[in-house]
């Protein structure tokens, strides 16, 4: 059954943190003038929380604060008062002994219509709460499929900003056929996923687009690249070719909410044969592994 627009905001009763207040999202409202609204003047971040812990909360946390510097907002809280904010925000939504994922979003505030930043103005600060359903195996075995297209998105990929129209646009082609991703090509080289980081393997060696300008740094590529190098797994952050993803023995697509998943079509044509590998397999175990000794 789909909702409309009004269910979906009253039946939300989550509690959600808005400018100093936590209340029920349906009763959280922002100024039609918010430079957010106006512009997508703003960041966002997303943290996934296991059993109410945010996963490598200070990578998301540095993340934050380095994308509100490349757009000149100040950081409205300091790292513990962040913390603070999103302890309550899972206490009070009865979050502590399952997954969710937390949405934080901070925009240059309130101002008249103006491209110029207004010399006075208070960041929007909002957080809000989504469940979570842990990924099964089962599903991820069946493998993801996903398209390509050229990346028309700006040049600052490299920001989490709220202006999406690109990869939303891009990530509605996938969902037009029927595929979960597309993924994204610039000058001949692969960039990321409309909304993950992507990950090659051939002859054993995982290879993924260097971070620069052109794709989001994301907090879940950074710690595959970190487990690969603990497990002395040949990994290379390195050009990687349209070319070389056609012809990849395996490619995996990882982000926040989808971990790492191994991709088993590309343009309806299947990666190898069209299964998850086993170097997919062995990440997968380290990754779970890793979020395992956490908890400990
Ligand atoms: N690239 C893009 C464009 C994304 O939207 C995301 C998900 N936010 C990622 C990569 C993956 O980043 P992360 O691992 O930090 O979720």
């Amino acid at each position: 059954m789909t909702l409309t627009p009004e269910q979906v905001v009253q039946q939300n009763t989550s509690i959600c943190f808005l400018n100093g207040e936590y209340l029920p999202l349906r009763d959280a409202k922002v100024s039609v003038l918010d430079r957010g609204f106006i512009f997508a003047d703003g960041i966002y971040e997303v943290i996934p929380a296991f059993s109410g812990i945010p996963f490598r909360l200070e990578h998301h946390l540095k993340r934050l604060e380095k994308n509100l510097q490349s757009i000149k907002i100040s950081n409205p809280y300091t790292m513990v008062e962040w913390h603070k904010i999103f302890s309550d925000i899972i206490s009070n939504n009865n979050y502590l002994d399952t997954d969710c994922s937390l949405y934080i979003q901070v925009t240059r505030g309130v101002a008249k219509r103006d491209h110029v930043f207004p010399e006075n103005s208070n960041p929007t600060i909002f957080v809000m709460l989504n469940p979570m359903p842990p990924a099964s195996l089962e599903k991820l075995e069946k493998g993801l499929t996903v398209i390509t297209r050229q990346d028309i998105r700006w040049q600052y990929c490299n920001i989490k900003s709220i202006s999406l129209l690109g990869n939303i646009m891009l990530k509605q082609e996938a969902a037009e056929n029927n595929a979960d991703e597309t993924v994204l090509i610039r000058d001949g080289n692969v960039t990321e996923g409309s909304s993950s980081n992507i990950f090659i393997v051939k002859n054993g060696v995982i290879k993924t687009p260097f971070k620069d300008n052109k794709l989001l740094p994301g907090i879940t590529r950074d710690l595959i690249v970190e487990i690969a190098q603990k497990q002395k797994i040949a990994c290379e952050e390195t050009t990687v070719t349209e070319k070389e993803l056609f012809n990849a023995d395996e490619v995996w697509l990882s982000s926040s909410l989808k971990e790492v998943s191994p991709v088993c079509s590309i343009n309806e044509k299947p990666v190898a044969d069209g299964k998850p590998g086993k170097h997919w397999r062995n990440m997968y175990q380290l990754f779970q592994e890793y979020k395992a000794s956490l908890k400990l």
